[in-house]
């Protein structure tokens, strides 16, 4: 079999914002690629992101035969372009046990692909400005603690000198924090391709520059994929295609209720001293990189495009919406316009939006980064001297209730999704993919898919917002 490495096209080569004043910043790791498309596997994975790698790795060390199909590069939207947290506090109480099950899997991570992911042990902490936040945290441990007998030694609420070793030389005092010692930090722009590559040494095929325009359907049943590039028969989908599933899904009439909201994010050159803690704080989200810098940004920041899809599930996403109405910025820009058309640009005869946009790289919001940057270096004085080597956004794909949904399709025998994992899908990425590989291969389920499930959009219940807090 011809090999070749992923590179993409010229056009998306370089997916990072570059400016005058930002050099070009690391790129994605190369992925050795497949250039043959198979004629019939047994499982079509769709989009290249950290779950659609993980599920393809979990199913090619079954034995079961799997094409994975990326339009762009491996790794090329969210998965690249996150804070690269992998956290069990703060989820909403029903990914517990996904998220603690990928905290072990990261753990081993490096050695099941050989490579480096980037993942360190090295804890997160959300630092608390007052007793009322703290008293919210606590409310939050002490459900999980209920939820998931495990968790009983994971998490805990840290107060006054207990704060220093998490948040050394805080030139401020926090009134307390939520601290797990063992979850930890990777590299978004190793860990997706050093899994794609593992995926293939278990004899999954990458394919990359390789859009799929639709489903091949006999019957009404999964018989097939449409690429670009040609036919892959197969019995078994599954999408992991981020911001783009709703779009894919509408090709099948099948309602995915799913948004997107834009978040940017900083990198410094590489600096001595600072928090080696990841930690959230008022004004700033801060985790240490590999390479000896920081990842900064605004997490209570998020720009909303008004898009057709904002009027068409405006009612689903109103409790939401209110939920998170203070971080929300909107705005009606041009996207409104690109998605009006993008449903006439699918047909699985000719090129589709999917070819026309390899890779989503939306416009930073560098003034909201810099912000963050400020506020870190106030907090934390060894940051003083940190310069910006880039900036970058990505789109966050969310659903209603901020739960992804990980899924048959009950309306197309052989359809899976797996998507709509609400801007906190890569720490929890090796576990959906190992759940994903679960399902579809009939096995025990690593952990409770019930609400994950799609038809809980769909059978009229009510969205259920279960943040723990
Ligand atoms: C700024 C930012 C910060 C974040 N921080 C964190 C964090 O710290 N921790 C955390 O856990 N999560 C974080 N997230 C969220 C996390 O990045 C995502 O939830 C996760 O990466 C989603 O992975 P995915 O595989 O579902 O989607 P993606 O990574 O978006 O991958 C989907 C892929 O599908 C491909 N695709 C789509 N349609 C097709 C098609 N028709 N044919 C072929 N390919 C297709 C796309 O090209 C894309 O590569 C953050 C996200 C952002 C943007």
């Amino acid at each position: 079999m011809a090999l070749t490495f992923s590179r993409a096209p010229d056009s998306i080569a370089a997916p990072f914002i570059r400016t005058a004043s930002v050099p070009l910043g690391p790129v994605l790791d190369p992925v050795e690629c497949d250039s043959k498309l198979p004629q019939r596997v047994d499982v079509v994975i769709v989009g290249g992101g950290i779950i659609g790698v993980c599920a393809a790795l979990f199913l090619a060390r079954r034995g079961v035969s799997v094409a994975l199909c990326e339009k762009g590069a491996i790794g090329g939207e969210q998965s690249s372009r996150n804070w690269g947290w992998c956290r069990t506090i703060g989820r909403d109480l029903r990914e517990l046990p996904l998220a603690m099950e990928s905290l072990r899997l990261w753990g081993g991570m490096n050695a099941l692909t050989e490579a480096e992911t980037g993942f360190r042990p090295a804890g997160i902490a959300y630092l608390c400005d007052d007793a009322k936040e703290l008293a919210q945290y606590e409310t939050w441990l002490g459900n999980a603690q209920d939820r998931c007998r495990d968790y009983q030694h994971i998490a805990r609420i840290l107060t006054g000198s207990a704060l220093d070793p998490v948040a050394p030389g805080a030139t401020r005092r926090y009134a307390g924090a939520l601290h797990a010692p063992g979850d930890g930090r990777a590299e978004p722009q190793k860990a997706a391709p050093a899994i794609a590559s593992a995926a293939r040494r278990h004899g999954a095929a990458i394919l990359t520059g390789c859009a799929v325009r639709g489903l091949d359907l006999a019957a009404g049943q999964v018989a097939g994929v449409v690429t670009e590039r040609g036919r892959i028969a197969c019995s078994t989908v599954v999408l992991a295609g981020g911001a783009w599933s709703r779009l894919f899904c509408s090709t099948l009439g099948v309602t995915l209720p799913q948004l997107k909201v834009r978040s940017s994010v900083l990198r410094t050159n590489p600096i001595a001293g600072g928090p080696e803690t990841a930690l959230w704080a008022t004004g700033f989200g801060i985790r240490r990189r590999l390479d000896g810098g920081f990842t900064i940004a605004n997490g209570h920041t998020t720009w909303a495009d008004i898009v057709p899809d904002s009027f068409r599930f405006f009612f689903r996403f109103l409790p939401v919406m209110k939920m998170e109405w203070t971080s929300l910025r909107f705005r009606i820009g041009k996207r409104f316009v690109e998605e009006w058309s993008e449903q006439s640009q699918l047909a699985p005869d000719r090129p589709t939006v999917f070819e026309r946009v390899r890779v989503l790289d939306p416009e930073p919001d560098t003034a909201l980064s810099v912000g963050a940057l400020a506020a870190v270096a106030k907090t934390f004085p060894a940051l003083q001297g940190a310069t910006v080597a880039q900036h970058w956004a990505g789109l966050i794909d969310v659903t209603p209730d901020a739960v992804p949904v990980i899924s048959p399709v009950d309306s197309v025998p052989g359809f899976f999704i797996a998507t709509g994992f609400s801007g906190h899908g890569f720490g929890i990425g090796p576990g959906a993919g190992r759940l994903v590989a679960d399902l579809v291969s009939g096995d025990t389920p690593v952990a409770d898919p019930s609400s994950f499930r799609l038809s809980r959009f769909l059978d009229g219940s009510r969205i259920q917002l279960e943040s723990g807090f």
